[in-house]
């Protein structure tokens, strides 16, 4: 638990979520802001601040992360459409939370991969 950290205080229960998964290490929750019909933030409950952060501290939970995301994202009904799974890292990503979240987009054409 980082005090300053938005994600651990979700996790901590600190700040309200809608949360839509949930395992032994990890959590899903609606993003606040979301930019498709179904976009959920699936994290582990440690913090760490990026996925490459998280991949050399813990390979492990990353992979428990992944799962959890093909888990969400059968649970949101995109197995048969596809979806897409993103995970910011750093600046010229726009990162703004810096506790490691992959964003699980679908329910509709998701459109080119990166904008010009
Ligand atoms: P990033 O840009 O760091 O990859 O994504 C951060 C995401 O967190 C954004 O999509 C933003 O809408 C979402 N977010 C920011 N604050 C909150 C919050 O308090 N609750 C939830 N559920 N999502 C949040
Ligand atoms: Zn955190």
């Amino acid at each position: 638990m980082t005090n300053d950290c938005l994600f651990c205080r979700i996790v901590a229960g600190e700040i309200p979520a809608t949360v839509v998964h949930e395992t032994d290490e990890t959590l899903a929750f609606r993003d606040i802001g979301p930019k498709a019909p179904v976009h959920v933030l699936v994290i582990p409950k440690a913090h760490h601040a990026d996925v490459a952060e998280l991949a050399a501290a813990d390979p492990a939970l990353a992979g428990t992360l992944l799962a959890a995301c093909a888990a969400v994202a059968a649970g949101e009904g995109l197995k048969e459409d596809g979806y897409r799974v993103i995970f910011n890292v750093g600046a010229h990503s726009g990162q703004e939370v810096f506790h490691v979240h992959a964003h699980v987009l679908g329910g509709r054409p998701l459109g080119p991969m990166v904008s010009a």
